[in-house]
């Protein structure tokens, strides 16, 4: 049978039709839009591309963006500067510290700065402990994306073996998190992870997230596997896709499988703070 193409770009865009709705909505009603901060460190190309692509979807749900830029020596103190003066500034209802940073920026202090209210990428402490514990939060927008395509295509979680490879806090750690609370039986890999392959070929579902392309070999998957490929390396994903995809019940395809499910619930989520932030006040 042929494998599912697990399709992020359809499925997001009719996702920002809905988006599109609620912000008109609450234009309305309150007579402001949401807008998405995106605040960039250095000089990255992918970032840059990624950067605009948020603005692109932004507009075309109807809602604000905005980026600042700074060098690649700023430190974490100019970040955290930069994040503090929106928090408190009214327009801005999500917050986007756009990552990798550079290496001698701490990012998970930047990120920690970040008001729990505008976390629209779900990145502060706060978010991750209280998604943990099954509280209201703002979720990892690459996690939150993944599980939505997931639930999209009635794949099954619950009593399922979930290999996550990678434990990046932006990626791995809430995407495992997420199955978890999801009932599948999870294990996370790492680079001091012993025969990797071994651990590869128990997955029910594998969510490939370790940023290396076309890593993850044919030869390692079990028959029937759902296969989730959250990489995007020089035009690859983290799969050998080509040889990967016989092997697969369903997979997401790269190109156009997570990245556009990440923008939109990034944007689903700088619409949801508005919605809080805007009828408080
Ligand atoms: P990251 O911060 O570099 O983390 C990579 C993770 O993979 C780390 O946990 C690392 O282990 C693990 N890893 C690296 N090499 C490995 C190996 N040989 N064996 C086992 N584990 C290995 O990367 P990230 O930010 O999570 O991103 C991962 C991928 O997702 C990248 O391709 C990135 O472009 C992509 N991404 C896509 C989206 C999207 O919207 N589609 C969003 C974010 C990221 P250690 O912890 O031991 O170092």
């Amino acid at each position: 049978m042929e494998p599912t193409v697990m399709d992020g770009k359809l499925l997001a865009k009719s996702i920002r039709i809905e988006l599109k709705k609620r912000a008109s909505a609450l234009a309305v009603r309150t007579g402001k839009i949401p807008m998405l901060a995106t605040i960039m460190a250095g000089n990255n190309p992918d970032s840059l591309m990624y950067i605009e692509m948020k603005a692109k979807n932004c507009a075309a749900v109807g809602i604000e963006s905005k980026k600042i830029f700074l060098p690649e020596d700023a430190n974490t103190q100019s970040v955290i500067e930069i994040i503090r003066s929106l928090n408190s500034d009214p327009l801005v209802t999500g917050i986007l510290l756009q990552h990798p940073t550079p290496p001698q920026i701490d990012v998970q202090a930047c990120f920690d700065a970040i008001a729990k209210e505008k976390d629209a990428d779900g990145v502060t402490s706060a978010s991750f402990g209280a998604m943990s514990f099954k509280r209201e939060a703002f979720v990892s927008a690459t996690a939150l994306g993944i599980m939505k395509l997931l639930a999209h295509y009635r794949i099954e979680t619950a009593g399922r073996h979930a290999v996550v490879l990678g434990r990046s806090p932006i990626l791995g750690k809430p995407a495992a998190m997420l199955l978890l609370n999801a009932d599948a039986t999870v294990t996370v890999c790492h680079t001091k992870t012993k025969n990797l392959p071994e651990m590869v070929k128990q997955a029910d579902i594998l969510v490939a997230a370790v940023g290396r392309p076309r890593f993850v070999q044919a030869q390692w998957l079990k028959p029937g596997v759902v296969l989730v490929d959250a990489g995007y390396n020089e035009g690859a994903g983290d799969a050998d896709l080509d040889n990967c995809i016989p092997l697969c019940s369903a997979y997401t395809p790269v190109p156009g499988g997570v990245g556009p499910m990440t923008r939109v619930t990034l944007i689903g989520q700088t619409i949801e703070a508005a919605e809080k932030l805007f009828n408080e006040n």
